[in-house]
């Protein structure tokens, strides 16, 4: 399976509009997040987006996608799901099978109505197949995991596919979660700034998360603009994990070995 970061932003993305702070204004092309999404390609070629934010048509054609299999949303959060009609595209050979928990379904359903009416017919509009997703679903040869948590009060889903989870914008992750997440090869969790927040990890508590969970290696994202790549990552280095560290970044691709799958 392997994987690739299309966004690593906050909700406003950095640069921030009208911001000219020394991270917006930074040459490191590591230090522009788009909102946070990413892709997996599965071993058996499955086509798989975890959420489809504000900038999903220039992820899509940076990253060459070409075809998709599914979209696991996390929530529906503008930064999470405000480019889903950007799809389309992708949906003319077939309706892309869509799959979040029953409230944020609930909430696609209306924020979205015209895609899941009648009207618009021939055309206009992207076909989407919405599931309520339970426990989780299987798409292809590839099993995914709902992993519930919280952001603030808000309940949401982090996914787990194989030896890789993504928990983004969570501030707690529930025992009943935790023990969906023995084993990883790659731990990807929210990681907003070093200051805390009602509803997001800080860096402190995402590093707490991940030397209790004892990942393989442990990629932060859904990063705002008060830390460079470069400081967050010497931040992560001298924390002292057992395990690699550091800040994922928009372009960041990974492999996860087929054993654990
Ligand atoms: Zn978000
Ligand atoms: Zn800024
Ligand atoms: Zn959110």
């Amino acid at each position: 399976m392997r994987l690739r970061f299309l966004g690593t932003g906050t909700s406003h993305g950095v640069p921030v509009i009208g911001c000219s702070c020394r991270v917006c204004s930074s040459d490191d092309p590591r230090d522009t997040r788009y909102r946070s999404s990413v892709f997996v390609e599965g071993d058996g070629g499955e086509a798989i987006l975890v959420d489809a934010g504000p900038e999903f048509r220039l992820q899509a054609l940076r990253a060459r996608l070409t075809r998709l299999d599914a979209l696991l949303v996390t929530h529906a959060h503008a930064d999470h799901v405000h480019g889903l009609d950007d799809v389309r595209p992708l949906t003319r050979g077939k309706p892309l099978p869509v799959y979040a928990s029953r409230s944020d379904a609930e909430e696609l359903r209306h924020r979205f109505s015209y895609a899941f009416g009648h009207g618009q017919e021939g055309g206009g509009k992207p076909r989407l197949e919405l599931s309520e997703i339970d426990d989780g679903a299987t798409v292809g040869g590839v099993r995914v995991v709902a992993v519930p948590l919280l952001h603030g009060q808000r309940p949401i889903l982090g996914y787990r596919l194989g030896g890789f989870a993504y928990l983004t914008d969570c501030s707690a992750v529930p025992d009943s979660s935790r023990r969906l997440l023995g084993g990883l090869d790659l731990l990807v969790v929210d990681a907003l700034r070093l200051r805390p927040h009602p509803t997001h990890f800080s860096v402190d508590e995402a590093l707490a998360l991940a030397r209790e969970l004892r990942p393989g290696r442990l990629l932060l994202t859904h990063i705002c603009h008060d830390l460079t790549h470069v400081e967050l990552e010497s931040y992560c280095d001298a924390a002292g994990l057992p395990f690699p560290a550091g800040p994922a970044y928009d372009g960041l691709e990974a492999e996860i070995p087929a054993k654990r799958q």
